[in-house]
């Protein structure tokens, strides 16, 4: 669990471009004299290095033309530069290559190694928070090196001298390009935008308004009342929308008095949430008792908050004004900005699949749908249907009835962990033995124990690579006063499969700008396989069997579920770009309209009920960015790897093997680690498998 959003609003991850689009402008490049220099530097330069650099040579004229701006020099400026850095021959064209991936990665770790230490009293549990430990926290020695590479021209040397791809290249050639090609690719990329100061901070500004909303959307439980007056929630009991209002749907179903009606309740808020039917009064407010079937909104007749209600509270039932769309609008808006300059990926959507995510979005959509059309799912419906002993309801789409019951009580568990690691120190000494006994061999499990640093976590832990290959990573995980719990030594797990994966990734790599996964979903993969087999560490037996096809089905049944809500997503990021003038009231009708369609289309045949808004309620969908097809993608990355690592039986070797790929394409890295592309396919197998296995077939 890392915190993946700001890979998004780095604009310098990733890139596409090609020559042959010569059409390309960016909005800075009209300058009248770049012509005739073009011209006259592609003869100059092709008579003094050959015929057979005139390829090179005009492709690094036009990547250089595309991002020079008037600040950058005039005609003669322009020029100097070009004669100067262009790297004629191969000798020269090495040494550059080899200068770059050197001092990057002396300055992405050393810029990494600032901000840990930067962040070390807000992340390690050592005492109180000074103010000015927030502002250290804060800040990122990284956020200005684009800009300062692009005015000291180190960009213009890469644009000069190395391709920019698009993705379609990529998949297209990539699979026969040498390691190096690849490395040149991912250099390139570094410096394939150049967006303004100004579009960065709206971006940012945007997002955090968003947040905020978001963070503040709380409804209180006691003062949901029925027909009769009645309250199903605890006094004091507060819900964040709509992670906390989807999770106590999950609880609810262990509640066999009240949970059914306690389910349709909070089905009733959410559905007002996205149809933004629902009073602005009660919006974290414990001052009012509302009625979300009636809609009726009274003084709160009953007190569970210490903050008593303002006496000149209005008391009205007034909807809240679209402001959760006026939220959404805002990050579209504030994205739309960077368009222009990302000539290669000119809309938000662009960027996320061809460049993040490096599965184009056609691809990705077939997956969802694939998964969503799977005659699975209609098997797996009417198992929940058995097992709940009634017909499905909307808000079953969130049913977790499959996941088996634990079979050690928590208190078992956290006394042996407990005893076991007492402190931090007691888990990294024990690092070694872990990795083998998670089928690491001793030598490798030393390697790599060698390579991390456990530091006590103030939170509940979390991973940091290294990013530079004379530097470790540190796996920070919490131990309390009383020793490790278990919930700690779960989360230590993961995070150390965060730490294998980036040790291998980084420091068994042939080449350092490859370092890493092609995205987050696949470390995330690997840091779950392992956490997977955490009792296993501990000398307990491993779930058996049909505990695990359990867990299948509800991996299946969430993937259905976050499927159908990401192609919500995706399909109101192209409403958006369709309709860029649109108020927050007609954003709100067409997301209603679009997680409606979608609902009747791959939902209302399974429940048995059309028109349901539900799928509009993921908080995510306002202040992410179009991040939630992430989620499905992760899921089926997981089985794909776990099902190769089942086949292959050594964990260890694997492991290594695939962490070894680095940041290619995904497809690329998956065919390399299972011999597939990137597919809903193991998932489904592993369902169908599951589905088979606890119905005795
Ligand atoms: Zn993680």
């Amino acid at each position: 669990m890392r915190a993946l959003l700001f890979v998004f609003l780095i604009p310098a991850l990733a890139a596409v471009f090609t020559s042959a689009q010569e059409h390309l402008t960016s909005p800075a490049n009209n300058l009248d004299w770049m012509k005739a220099s073009m011209v006259k530097l592609d003869q100059e330069l092709t008579a003094k290095y050959g015929e057979a650099q005139h390829e090179r040579i005009k492709r690094g004229l036009h990547q250089v033309m595309i991002y020079w701006r008037v600040q950058d020099g005039d005609a003669a400026a322009f020029e100097d530069f070009v004669r100067a850095n262009f790297a004629g021959d191969q000798a020269t064209l090495d040494k550059t290559f080899g200068r770059f991936e050197v001092l990057l990665e002396q300055l992405d770790g050393h810029l990494h190694e600032i901000s840990r230490s930067f962040r070390d009293q807000a992340d390690l549990d050592r005492g109180p928070l000074l103010p000015l430990d927030r502002i250290f926290a804060g800040y990122d020695p990284s956020a200005h090196v684009l800009d300062d590479f692009f005015e000291n021209k180190l960009a213009f040397v890469v644009l000069l001298n190395f391709p920019l791809t698009t993705l379609d290249k990529r998949l297209r050639e990539g699979p026969r390009w040498t390691r190096r090609q690849w490395a040149e690719a991912r250099l390139a990329e570094r410096f394939s935008k150049r967006i303004p100061a100004d579009v960065n901070l709206a971006i940012a500004q945007a997002a955090a308004d968003g947040e905020q909303y978001i963070a503040q959307y709380n409804i209180w439980m006691h003062h949901l009342v029925d027909d009769k007056g009645q309250r199903l929630f605890p006094a004091k009991l507060r819900l964040l929308s709509h992670w906390n209002l989807r999770d106590e749907i999950k609880a609810d179903y262990a509640d066999k008095q009240n949970g059914l009606a306690k389910q349709r309740t909070i089905q009733q808020v959410m559905e007002r949430i996205v149809t933004q039917t629902i009073p602005q009064s009660v919006v974290d407010n414990p001052g009012v008792d509302w009625n979300p079937f009636s809609n009726e909104v009274k003084p709160a007749a009953v007190q569970d908050s210490d903050t008593p209600a303002p006496t000149d509270q209005r008391i009205s039932n007034a909807p809240e004004p679209a402001t959760r769309y006026k939220m959404l609008l805002g990050t579209f808006l504030a994205a739309k900005k960077a368009d222009p300059y990302s000539p290669t990926a000119p809309t938000l959507i662009a960027r996320r699949f061809d460049e993040d995510r490096e599965i184009p979005e056609k691809r990705v959509e077939e997956m969802l749908v694939q998964v969503l059309s799977s005659p699975l799912v209609s098997k797996v419906a009417q198992l929940i249907q058995t097992r709940l002993g009634r017909p499905l309801e909307p808000f079953d789409i969130w049913y977790d009835g499959f996941l088996p019951r634990a079979k050690y009580s928590p208190a078992e568990l956290d006394a042996i962990v407990s005893k076991r690691y007492p402190t931090a120190e007691a888990y990294q000494k024990d690092i070694p033995n872990i990795l083998v006994k998670l089928g690491f061999s001793p030598e490798k499990a030393k390697y790599v124990a060698d390579n991390i640093i456990v530091d006590p976590a103030r939170g509940s832990g979390h991973a940091m690579g290294a990013e530079m290959r004379s530097e470790k990573a540190h796996l920070r995980t919490r131990v309390e006063a009383s020793g490790m719990n278990y919930k700690g030594f779960n989360i230590a797990v993961h995070e150390m499969g965060h730490n294998v994966e980036q040790t291998f990734s980084l420091n068994e790599i042939d080449h350092t700008l490859l370092a890493g996964v092609p995205n987050s979903a696949f470390t995330e993969a690997l840091a779950m396989l392992l956490q997977g087999h955490d009792l296993e560490v501990l000398g307990l037996s491993s779930p058996d069997e049909t505990s695990e096809a359990y867990r299948t089905l509800n991996d299946f049944w969430a993937t259905y579920e976050i499927s159908a809500v990401s192609l919500v997503d995706m399909a109101v990021w192209h409403w958006m770009y369709d309709h860029p003038d649109a108020a927050p009231a007609q954003l709100r009708d067409a997301t209603v309209q679009i997680a409606k369609d979608t609902w009747n289309r791959y939902c209302a045949p399974v429940f048995g009920k059309k028109d349901v808004v539900l799928l509009g309620i993921y908080s995510h969908m306002i202040d992410y960015f179009l991040y939630l097809p992430d989620y499905p993608i992760g899921h089926m990355i997981g089985f794909q790897i776990e099902e190769q690592m089942r086949k292959a039986g050594k964990v260890g070797d694997e492991f290594e093997r695939m962490a070894k790929e680095g940041s290619v394409t995904p497809d690329m890295w998956m065919i390399n680690a299972t011999g597939k592309p990137v597919g809903a396919e193991a998932l489904l197998d592993a369902a169908e498998r599951s589905l088979a296995k606890v119905q005795g077939k």
